[in-house]
């Protein structure tokens, strides 16, 4: 079976009078002018309900984007219902079948729904274009590209046969659905997290963030246009617990695909192991949680690398990024030098609605993580550990904005460079550089977590040796980089620790969880 040639698709500019650019701002303005209805879509079939939610920008609370319809805990069973009703159809079918669908879905979301799924992007999350272009556009279409790519690594991966016997490996589905749970910060993940197990010829029940149904319902729309078939991914909007209390009593639970908070996740793993005797099967648990990652300046690191990361690591989407670097670690020798080159770039962005594209930061997602961060920044101001450096200014008067915040911790354990904010916040801590090796000690124990960290350096020597000496704290390492950004086929993504099961998304390590493989041995 060939597949098309896989490559990355190439990130559009949306240069002043680019072709892509005018589209995106007619669909910008489209979206804005009517008030859209999202049912949920479960069987293929849309669902309403009487109880309807608004849904506004986080740049603009008081804007009405539409409405969509919240279900019970009698849709969650519909849902798993429909999806077990189609996993014979979806099983029957060829492999070669289901990835065409997915080919197709990139390519729908790479061509004709590259403006709505960016547009449903910016205005129902909060992102500016290019944001919007790398995540729902771009990283979309990798991960079915890359998806489908992973599908025929695996569909081969054949044992040896001797003379009399013939041996083969049989890549079932899981006995089972897949709950897939999605979060709000990237619609592409929102879109692989259901996709990558239905790939594998899973059935699923999705349940996306309330603060992403905008573009989720944009997703469930593709992949029906792409011809997946009804039931194999059902949409429910309903509350976490209620989705929850059902889908872990259910004897057909197969395994859970998450992207979200260490604290759900931990409370769902409970549960599953609370009823681990319901099920049919061990369930694959595939989390992707928390993360507090770190940049990590040596006395050789280019001061201008570090400021250029710090920036664009800690603050592009407003921080809210898995992988945003939220705490660093700056030598004293080159500090005053990278905090003046940090000062000089961040003077040049501005904050704002994405509607307006030089706007380089925008709102948070809502007011509960508006107000955690508002009381993080306050509580800096007024500690004697801290210092506000940049930024501080919160207003949510409009829309929930945050000013992109520096905070100078003058304890390594200062409880910003500890929890992770999710938010526009960087905490430095500025060490002797005599204490290079207590401070990279007391990095790796600061966090629970290990998801991205970033050094910077410039000597060989050190590279290798910090390389090694953080080998456990973080799952995607960048030398000389910023720690966010990871590209599907280039970077698998994920970590341990806190930071989830490092199941790599978008990569083979990922795509086998959703197998279950009968070995055949017949004699002949
Ligand atoms: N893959 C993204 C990155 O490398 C982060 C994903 C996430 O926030 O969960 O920046």
């Amino acid at each position: 079976f060939n597949i098309p040639d896989i490559k990355n698709e190439p990130i559009k500019s949306y240069m002043p009078g680019s072709p892509e650019r005018i589209e995106l701002k007619k669909m910008l303005n489209d979206l804005r002018s009517v008030e859209l209805e999202l049912p949920m879509i479960i069987g293929g079939k849309e669902v309403t309900t009487d109880h309807r939610v608004r849904i506004s920008p986080p740049h603009d609370h008081k804007h009405t984007l539409g409405y969509y319809y919240q279900g019970d805990a009698s849709h969650v069973q519909m849902a798993i219902d429909t999806a077990m009703l189609a996993r014979d159809k979806w099983n029957s079918m060829s492999w070669h079948h289901r990835a065409a669908i997915f080919l197709k879905a990139a390519d729908l979301f790479a061509g004709p729904y590259r403006a709505k799924i960016n547009a449903a992007t910016m205005l129902g999350q909060s992102k500016n274009a290019f944001q919007a272009e790398i995540d729902a556009a771009c990283e979309m279409a990798d991960f079915f590209r890359y998806g489908v790519r992973c599908m025929t690594d695996i569909y081969k991966m054949q044992p040896e046969s001797a003379p009399t016997t013939w041996n083969y490996n049989e890549f079932r589905s899981l006995e089972g659905f897949i709950f897939a749970l999605t979060p709000f910060n990237f619609t592409s993940i929102a879109g692989n997290l259901p996709a990558a197990p239905a790939m594998m010829g899973n059935v699923v029940v999705w349940k996306p963030s309330k603060t992403a149904v905008y573009s989720a319902a944009v997703i469930m729309e593709v992949l029906m246009e792409a011809g997946l078939p009804d039931g194999v991914i059902n949409l429910v909007y309903v509350g976490g617990p209620t989705a929850a209390d059902v889908i872990f009593q259910s004897p057909d639970f197969g395994g859970i695909h998450f992207t979200g908070s260490t604290g759900v996740f931990q409370g769902m793993w409970k549960t599953i192991g609370e009823n681990i005797q319901k099920y049919k099967s061990y369930p694959r648990i595939v989390g992707e949680t928390g993360g507090k990652d770190f940049i990590f300046a040596d006395p050789t690191a280019d001061p201008q690398a570090v400021a250029i990361a710090m920036l664009r690591g800690a603050f592009e989407y407003q921080g809210q990024k898995c992988s945003a670097a939220s705490r660093a670690y700056i030598p004293r020798s080159i500090w005053d030098d990278v905090c003046t080159r940090f000062g000089n770039e961040l003077a040049t962005v501005k904050m704002g609605p994405p509607e307006d594209f030089t706007n380089f930061i925008n709102a948070v997602i809502d007011e509960s993580s508006f107000d955690k961060l508002a009381g993080f920044i306050e509580q800096a101001k007024k500690d004697a550990d801290a210092e506000v450096l940049f930024g501080g200014k919160c207003d949510k008067s409009v829309g929930y904005f945050i000013e992109p915040t520096v905070i100078l911790a003058k304890k390594p354990d200062y409880i910003t460079m500890v929890e992770e904010l999710f938010g526009p916040v960087l905490t430095i801590f500025v060490y002797e550089d005599e204490d290079l090796d207590l401070t990279l000690k007391i990095l790796d124990k600061t966090s629970i977590y290990a998801l991205t960290g970033a050094i910077f350096s410039q000597d060989r020597y050190n590279i290798e040796r910090i390389t090694k000496r953080l080998e456990n704290a973080a799952g995607n390492f960048y030398i000389n980089d910023k720690p966010t950004g990871a590209t599907v086929g280039q970077q698998p993504f994920g970590g341990a620790r806190g930071s989830g099961t490092n199941d790599k998304a978008g990569s083979i390590f990922n795509f086998l969880r959703w197998t279950s493989i009968r070995t055949i041995k017949e004699n002949f």
